[in-house]
């Protein structure tokens, strides 16, 4: 009898950089684009190509996009199969792709099913995975390093993956910044084929609920409530909208259900980057001001003159935000009219 023996690939035999682009059927997430930014940069750094990589049903006008945020090259699955995100079916598509083709990177959201595809997908590849990345950057050896918030946000663990491949991320939604978006970014696409079948998606869906969703982190204005609104909003949603901006929160708001997940900021929350932020009530947790501090403008409202948000504030009033508020609100309204 003769055996035949494959050697498993080593790490050289990987190339190029990818990102798995989520999208809604219509458009691609901004946390995809996010992604992108940073992976043409880190592509050029290694002077590799940066591919994306597109599954889902009907997605083919996606590809051009990805092109214009800084994809060379785009693999597409078009499968009804795919069509909504299922975990079997979208992992076992993402493993042949990444088995056949092996890049040597490969960027996810950190969205809820890109939390879920990147786990399930590092265990069939064994692989390691740096979860919630909040840091990227090549060494001069040229692997990545991964930088990972521990502690509560309290410290940046800078994580590599030395021998397997590929060295795979899931990033935090707004922490980087898209490209501007350039129609004359040239890149090829590739319709692709993968191996899998209605057996493959292992659940029923019994209805189709369309949640609003907000998304802060594209918001250019936000008005954020802390503890010290004792949970009630009015004048943060007041303002807010007369801004024309979202609300966000600190986490215990979220907590006892004030409002969604999605306003949540800080380390477990998103990441903002708005162009002025108003802080009302919040003390400045680390937790909280990790996820704030590419505002380009923060202005913070408390009572307490020692609270460390007036450390990351560019305007800080010391004063009750039920009497600073009410004010502010008729000056912009007033400015409005
Ligand atoms: C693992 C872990 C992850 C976490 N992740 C996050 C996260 O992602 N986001 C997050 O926000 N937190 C997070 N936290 C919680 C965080 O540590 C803080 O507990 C939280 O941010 C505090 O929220 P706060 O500032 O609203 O409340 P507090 O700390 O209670 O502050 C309330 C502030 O309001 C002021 N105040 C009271 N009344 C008024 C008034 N009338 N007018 C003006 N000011 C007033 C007070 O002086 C005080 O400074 C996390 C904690 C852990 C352990």
């Amino acid at each position: 009898m003769v055996l035949a023996v494959t050697e498993a690939p080593s790490p050289e035999d990987y190339r190029g950089v990818w990102v798995y682009l989520e999208h809604d059927g219509e458009e691609l997430l901004n946390v995809s684009l996010e992604i992108m930014g940073k992976a043409r940069e880190l592509s050029d750094t290694l002077r590799t190509e940066l591919t994306g990589v597109l599954l889902g049903s009907g997605i083919g006008h996606l590809a051009r996009i990805s092109m214009e945020f800084g994809a060379n090259k785009v693999l597409v699955v078009d499968s009804p199969i795919l069509d909504h995100y299922s975990t079997y079916a979208h992992t076992k598509a993402m493993a042949e792709l990444v088995r056949a083709r092996k890049p040597e990177i490969l960027l996810i959201g950190a969205t809820h099913d890109g939390r879920d595809l990147a786990g399930r997908l590092a265990v069939r590849l064994k692989t390691g995975l740096t979860a919630d990345v909040m840091r990227l950057e090549i060494d001069e050896s040229g692997l990545l390093v991964a930088g990972v918030p521990g502690f509560g946000g309290g410290i940046l663990a800078m994580v590599k993956c030395e021998a397997s491949r590929p060295q795979m991320s899931t990033v935090r939604p707004g922490v980087f910044a898209p490209l501007e978006p350039d129609r004359s970014r040239m890149g090829t696409v590739e319709t692709v084929e993968v191996d899998v079948s209605e057996q493959d998606v292992k659940r029923e869906i019994l209805e189709r609920v369309v949640e609003e969703r907000v998304d802060i982190t594209r918001a250019e204005h936000l008005v954020v409530g802390g503890l010290g609104t004792g949970g009630d909003l009015t004048l943060i949603r007041n303002l807010a909208q007369l801004m024309g901006g979202e609300v966000g929160v600190t986490r215990p708001l979220a907590d006892e259900g004030y409002v969604s997940r999605d306003h949540q900021i800080g380390t477990t929350g998103y990441s903002v980057r708005p162009k002025v932020l108003i802080v009302a009530g919040a003390s400045g947790a680390m937790t909280f001001t990790s996820g704030i501090d590419d505002s380009e403008v923060i202005v913070a409202i408390n009572t307490d003159r020692e609270a460390p948000i007036f450390d990351h504030a560019d305007y800080c009033v010391v004063d009750d935000l039920f009497k600073v508020l009410p004010p502010l609100i008729k000056e912009v309204r007033g400015s409005r009219e």
